[in-house]
């Protein structure tokens, strides 16, 4: 069956939301397969964003992902990887839409990187790439 990374990123660790964003994932119908807390590394972060490395962004992103724990889940399920993204909404929390992890709980907060709360896998291949990386 299909699997997808998500990560809860230093800000949904941070303001304890980590509960409700996993709540979320399990009432859709997706199974929690893994789940740990991890505080990543600059070498770890440089794999996983290895397709944004000398974007402008890249470097406040790796920041703050250094910033505090992350969340590292394993969710399983058919078709878990558009379920997921379309639970999490879009990139830019601000105009997420309400409804979503990133449009009920997240906003641009003014920095250099949006502050989005979560991380999906967006294919197959990804997603088998970026759980080698995170477990
Ligand atoms: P999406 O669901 O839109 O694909 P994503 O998390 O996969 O979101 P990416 O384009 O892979 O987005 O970018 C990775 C992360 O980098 C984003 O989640 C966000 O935190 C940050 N980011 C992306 N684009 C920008 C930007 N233009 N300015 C600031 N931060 C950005």
């Amino acid at each position: 069956t299909e699997r997808t990374l998500v990560l809860i990123k230093p800000d949904g660790v941070a303001r304890n939301l980590t509960g409700a964003i996993l709540a979320r994932v399990e009432a859709k119908g997706y199974t929690l397969a893994e789940l740990k807390k991890v505080e990543a590394t600059r070498e770890l972060l440089e794999q996983h964003y290895e397709e944004h490395i000398g974007k402008p962004f890249y470097e406040p992103l790796v920041e703050f992902m250094l910033s505090g724990p992350v969340v590292a889940a394993i969710f399983e399920g058919h078709r878990v990887i558009e379920g997921f993204r379309s639970l999490a909404g879009t990139t830019d929390p601000t105009t997420a839409a309400p409804g979503t992890i990133r449009g009920d709980f997240g906003r641009d907060w003014g920095l250099k990187v949006q502050q989005n709360l979560v991380h999906g896998s967006d294919s197959t291949d990804s997603a088998e790439r970026e759980i080698k990386i995170w477990f």
